[in-house]
């Protein structure tokens, strides 16, 4: 009998939503799941993905089979494409070897585990997240025994980034160590270096021998613009550094359930470069094969049809600009009515500077529990809040219920 095993406490992200379904309030509204939602509060099936199921369907010789062990040939180099630019060196140069995971979340963790097998590692070295970071980046890499540490990143004065802080201690670490980055649309934060800020974040990384791993989960629905939100890790990999990206087609896809994604190993120029990812690529078939065995199919597929497609790509690229657009919107509309009700022009500006799905508002804990409580709107505890759960039917309801509680 398993005496010894201690309860766990639920995942709070999917404990609030299951409050926020069992509340029967009317207005109430779901600031919590990370997920779109059209301007009805509804899912968003993307009429991209329709056209591809539909093309799928009447495929006369789909099946069922077993994909191979990296996943689908066409889905993966279509999704290398896609994160390295069609014109990358590393591609050119067969530099990356790149596996199909579980989603983004699959994909981090056949990054973490990998490293935590064949990073060369002295006693003091760790992984460093940002401070916050997606809750789990912390269970992922504590899974398989990576230490793990954490760099600033969020201001609470500025509710932007603490650049300073951030370079200072990655400067600081112990030579070699593993530094993950959001490639765009920080989770929880909303807020990305600037280009330059990447830039010195960059040449911090060369001078102390760091690796860089990137979690990109956001490719296309953060800015509208695909090769806009790769604009980091292509600049990483035009500076030549050895590096890991996760990569998720759940939000730019819709495909949540799926769990479509994809981890690449990227390493840099020199003569044996194609020789170092060999090497790697055949390390992590044996992980994936003990692990999943073979990934899931049917994401894949579509996303495959539609990356290799020109006209669908197409579609695609103005499904992303409706998404994106419509946040960007929600973003512009829940601060004038914040501004508004408070009079303080500027008071609520890094809810527009923030981008992607998530806004750090700022709101403290007995906040958040208070706007619960009274106008039922559901967000995290930390004062994240997802965009896309706003719309033009609640955004002045949600503006008033937070003018409230910020002023009590
Ligand atoms: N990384 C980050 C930063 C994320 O926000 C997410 C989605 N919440 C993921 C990875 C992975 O999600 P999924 O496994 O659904 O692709």
């Amino acid at each position: 009998r398993q005496d010894n095993v201690p309860q766990a406490p639920e995942d709070p992200l999917f404990g609030l939503m299951a409050a926020y379904r069992r509340d029967e309030f009317e207005k109430k509204v779901d600031l919590g799941i990370g997920a779109y939602r059209d301007n009805n509060a509804k899912p968003w099936v993307l009429p991209v993905v329709k056209s591809a199921d539909d093309v799928l369907r009447k495929d006369p010789n789909l099946n069922h089979e077993y994909l191979p062990i990296a996943g689908l040939a066409d889905f993966t180099t279509a999704a290398q494409r896609l994160i390295l630019g069609a014109d990358s060196p590393a591609i050119k140069e067969k530099r990356a070897t790149s596996f199909q995971t579980i989603s983004g979340t699959g994909a981090v963790h056949l990054g973490a585990l990998f490293l935590s097998r064949f990073y060369p590692r002295s006693s003091n070295q760790a992984v460093y997240f940002s401070s916050p970071t997606w809750a789990n980046h912390n269970q992922i890499f504590s899974n398989v025994h990576l230490p793990i540490r954490t760099y600033p990143y969020f201001s609470a004065q500025t509710k932007g980034l603490d650049f300073q802080g951030m370079k200072s201690t990655i400067s600081d670490a112990p030579e070699g160590s593993i530094i993950l980055l959001h490639a765009c649309a920080h989770n929880p934060t909303g807020v990305d270096p600037t280009r330059d800020q990447w830039k010195e974040i960059s040449e911090v990384i060369r001078a102390k021998k760091h690796f860089p791993f990137f979690d990109c989960a956001y490719q296309g629905f953060a800015s509208g613009d695909l090769q806009n939100d790769a604009w980091a890790v292509q600049y990483f990999v035009s500076q030549g550094f050895e590096m890991c990206i996760a990569q998720s087609f759940a939000k730019n896809f819709g495909l949540y359930g799926e769990r479509a994604g994809a981890f690449h190993f990227v390493t840099g120029p020199s003569p044996d470069a194609q020789d170092t990812v060999g090497r790697v690529a055949s390390q992590l078939a044996i992980l994936q094969r003990s692990e999943i065995s073979n990934p899931p199919a049917y994401g894949a597929r579509i996303a495959s049809l539609v990356l290799n497609d020109p006209a669908l790509f197409k579609e695609w690229e103005a499904n992303l600009r409706t998404m994106a657009g419509r946040i960007i919107d929600m973003r512009k509309e829940l601060r004038s009515n914040l501004e508004q009700l408070n009079g303080k022009e500027g008071s609520w500006k890094h809810i527009t500077d923030q981008i992607g799905m998530f806004s750090f508002t700022g709101m403290t804990e007995p906040q958040v529990l208070q706007i619960r409580k009274d106008a039922h709107v559901y967000m995290t505890k930390n004062g994240r809040m997802s965009m896309a759960g706003l719309n033009t039917s609640n955004v002045e309801y949600v503006a008033k219920a937070m003018d409230k509680v910020v002023r009590e």
